[in-house]
Formats: structure tokens, C-alpha cells, sequence
């Protein structure tokens, strides 16, 4: 099972999902996609890994199940069953890795459970041709016509820790 290690503390991956737009902002920008690795302790603490996605290279990891986006998945609705799927082909998993770190909450109603917030500061790529192919998805969504983004939010005094200085 995937994992990462936070502050002695052991998450194990849960499941991710994606948002267009993204939900973070850095700079006073938001990019077209954000992806969200949603991680949960053995003693129920959760911890999410944003990465913002800029278009770029095509990430041919994500295409064993991004080209049945539009399929009819099945009895639960918008999943679909990927043979094996390498998280590392997604996001870099070594190296010297910057993040933005702050104490939130889930994005998703009702938004109250207390949630860590890891945003990693690099965005990764994806190829143009796979973001519009999500954003198409809620082209024709009458309730989320400008994609399944949570609008940004007063930090009211919130800190937000570097893991690096610029
Ligand atoms: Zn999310």
C-alpha cells in the first residue's frame, strides 16, 4: 500500500481525485488542474497531497484509465477498475521535494474534518489534450457548470509553512 511518512507520522493513500480548477492558489494564479492524494493514519488522521497541473507531457501512466473518462463505468458511479496503476509516474516520490504545508479541511461538504495539507510547490504535467479532456466532463454539469473546484478561501489567519526558502 502507498505511503508517506509526515512529522513521524505514517499516512497510507486512500484514494485521489482530481479538480479543475485547481483549488490552491500560488502567486495570485490558479492552474487548470489540481490533483489531491487523499491519505489517512492508523489513527484516522487524515493528510492530503495537492499538486497543481500544468500542461506539458503527456502522462502515459494516467492513460490506462483516462481514455474510459467518458465510458459508463458501472455500478459506482465515475470508478473504474485499473489493473496496476504507479503512483510514481505521477508525482516525484524522491529528491529534494518543496511543499506547502498548513492545518485545513476537506474541500467537499460539509468541510469540517480537520485535514493536513501537503501542496507540493512544483506542478506536474499533463498533456493538454488529457486536461480538456477532464474539463470536458463538466461541460454539461448543470450543478458544477465551471468544473468541481470549491471557491478560494479567506486564510483568516491561517499559516501557511515552507518547506523551503525561495
Ligand atoms: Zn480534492
Amino acid at each position: 500500500m502507498a505511503s508517506v511518512r509526515v512529522e513521524d507520522t505514517t499516512y497510507f493513500l486512500r484514494q485521489f481525485h482530481w479538480h479543475t480548477p485547481s483549488e490552491h492558489w500560488k502567486d495570485g494564479e490558479n492552474f487548470p488542474m489540481e490533483l489531491h492524494l487523499v491519505h489517512q493514519s492508523e489513527e484516522g488522521e487524515f493528510l492530503v497531497i495537492g499538486a497543481f497541473v500544468l500542461p506539458g507531457e503527456v502522462n502515459d501512466e494516467l492513460d490506462k484509465f483516462w481514455t474510459r473518462l467518458d465510458d459508463d463505468l458501472g455500478e459506482e458511479e465515475g470508478s473504474a477498475f485499473v489493473g496496476s496503476f504507479q503512483l510514481k509516474h505521477l508525482i516525484p516520490t524522491v529528491g529534494d521535494i518543496k511543499t506547502l504545508r498548513y492545518s485545513g479541511s476537506f474541500t467537499t461538504p460539509p468541510c469540517t474534518e480537520e485535514v493536513n495539507w501537503v501542496v507540493m510547490n512544483d506542478p506536474i504535467e499533463l498533456s493538454s489534450e488529457q486536461i480538456e479532456a477532464f474539463q470536458e466532463l463538466f461541460l454539461e454539469e448543470e450543478e458544477f457548470p465551471a468544473g468541481n473546484t470549491r471557491p478560494i478561501q479567506p486564510l483568516n489567519g491561517l499559516t501557511v509553512e515552507k518547506s523551503f526558502r525561495r
